[in-house]
């Protein structure tokens, strides 16, 4: 925390201050068992204020089914706590700038409209979901952002650009506030609180409004309350984002609160209706709010297109993970497997196989004087040898086997679960293939293309690893090159002589 400002920010002499009223109030409500009349007669010393709570009450907001005609009345009828926040909310909020007409600068028409929303949609979230502090859910909620007021009017032009940046996402401003002040307006706000000395039910939320987590055990479901309402606000106010606030309020309404979507989103009808209301009676500068369907059907037209945009943005990153993947496994001139690819899958398949107690069969194929085609025809041609191999091979294995090159004119093909006898079957298939297939040079010359051919097959006992068996089939490709080329030579392993 930055002290200096704090400092700076609670010995403003331009600070709001308090009222007669709303500090006899306060001191009302820090005493223990204080007395109804006593109360009923200190609100009744203010007619403005009696006036606005009887409204208030009498309001379909607090949706009493008989007129309330008295202070002491409403203290019967809807309790002690309910009243004497009720009349420490009007008589704070009488108090606290509400800027005017041609203001420059600070914004108090968005902030009162912000900070009504969250209250009204507070106190319905409570009422809805059995918090039993619902008053204090509501002016803690209209409160909460006091620091912000207070900041605003005793802070240089500097602080109103970070609000200004900030563009009514308030998880933003305290993430900016954080950084270029290193002290943000909930704390500031509920310094101010304390210095007023509101109770701890209001200082509270108003301290953990954007954080509600960090608040103590006790007070965590009242800070969660305050904070959905903020949510319940973003939706009314964020025109841009409305579709991203419609979503948190929903998944926080549910995760926070139990609150299952069919519940939470008819609420906002209710809240947005209160708030007129609300506003009306504690005659705050919101603007016209609007018409409540035409703000949520946006809403969701907005919920929609992000969840579109997310949808496509997912779509295009597994597109791009896969041509990526295959790009890192694919030989990029016969679009083959490519070695690196071969090597995992090779060793993959020798464990399996293994597990599975099924035979597992490499064949490893060298081009028969490829470097004649190399050096006669051009690489060109080389290359296109290359291409025309590897495409043969895949379709004479389909999906029997994987093929792969392995390197230069090295192609290695790997069979799980085929025998002996069936691999040696498999060169033979595969070197006819090769030997039939149509390559011609740039002069429309056909070219011989022959290979050499080794072939290994694991049965479960000789192989150490799958290198081993990998070298087996090279050693069959050296024998079928021994042997006068294009042919086929079959790894026979031999038993180890047995020690003398
Ligand atoms: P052998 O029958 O004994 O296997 O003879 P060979 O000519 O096939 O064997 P050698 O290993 O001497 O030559 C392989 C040649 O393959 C050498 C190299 O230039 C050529 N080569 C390797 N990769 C490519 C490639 O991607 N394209 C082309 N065109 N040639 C390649
Ligand atoms: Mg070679
Ligand atoms: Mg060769």
């Amino acid at each position: 925390m930055n002290q200096k400002i704090m400092d700076q920010v609670l010995a403003s002499p331009r600070l709001p201050s308090l009222p007669t009223i709303a500090l006899e109030v306060i001191d009302l409500v820090q005493q223990q068992d204080v007395d109804i009349r006593k109360i009923a007669e200190t609100i009744s010393h203010d007619p403005a204020l009696t006036s606005k709570i009887l409204k208030t009450v009498n309001s379909s907001f607090y949706g009493q089914t008989q007129e309330i005609s008295t202070v002491t009345h409403a203290l019967v009828i809807l309790g002690l706590n309910s009243i004497k926040t009720l009349a420490l909310g009007f008589s704070l909020v009488n108090n606290l700038p509400k800027g005017e007409d041609g203001d420059q600068g600070f914004d108090h028409m968005s902030f009162w409209k912000r900070s009504l929303y969250s209250a009204v949609a507070a106190r319905c979230l409570s009422t809805q979901c059995g918090v039993v502090e619902q008053e204090e859910a509501f002016l803690g909620a209209l409160l909460q952002d006091l620091g912000l007021l207070a900041m605003a009017e005793t802070l240089d032009d500097s602080y109103l650009d970070i609000v200004d940046d900030a563009q009514n996402d308030h998880a933003k401003l305290i993430q900016l506030e954080r950084e270029q002040l290193e002290c943000d307006h909930a704390e500031v706000g509920a310094a101010l609180a304390e210095t007023w000395k509101l109770p701890a039910l209001l200082v509270n939320p108003v301290r953990f409004h954007e954080d509600p987590s960090d608040a103590p055990e006790e007070l965590q479901t009242l800070c969660r309350a305050v904070a959905l309402g903020n949510k319940v606000a973003d939706v009314f106010i964020l025109e841009e984002n409305s579709g991203q606030a419609l979503e948190n309020y929903l998944q926080l309404a549910e995760s926070w609160f139990n609150l299952p979507n069919e519940t939470a989103e008819p609420l906002l009808t209710t809240i947005h209706k209160n708030t007129v209301e609300m506003g009306r009676l504690f005659d705050l500068p919101t603007g016209p709010l609007g018409n409540s369907q035409e703000i949520i059907a946006r809403a969701h037209e907005a919920l929609l297109n992000v969840s579109m945009q997310q949808t496509q943005e997912t779509v295009q990153l597994e597109q791009q993970n896969k041509q990526l993947h295959a790009k890192a496994t694919t030989d990029p001139l016969t679009q083959i497997a490519n070695r690196g690819h071969y090597d995992d899958y090779s060793a993959e398949q020798f464990e399996l196989c293994r597990k599975e107690g099924k035979p597992l069969t490499i064949l490893f194929l060298d081009t028969d004087h490829f470097k004649k085609f190399n050096d006669t025809y051009g690489h060109a041609t080389g290359d296109r040898v290359l291409i025309a191999k590897a495409k043969v091979l895949k379709e004479t294995v389909g999906d029997q086997g994987f093929v792969a090159r392995y390197g230069g004119e090295e192609f290695s093909i790997v069979l799980p679960g085929m025998n002996r006898v069936d691999a040696a079957r498999m060169g033979e298939t595969v070197r006819l293939a090769i030997e039939a297939m149509p390559v011609e040079s740039d002069d429309g010359e056909t070219l011989n293309v022959t290979a050499s051919i080794g072939v290994a097959t694991d049965d479960g006992t000789f192989f150490k690893d799958v290198e081993q068996l990998i070298k087996a089939a090279d050693q069959g490709v050296y024998a079928a090159k021994r042997s006068g080329r294009n042919c086929v030579r079959v790894f026979t392993p031999r038993p180890k002589p047995a020690a003398a």
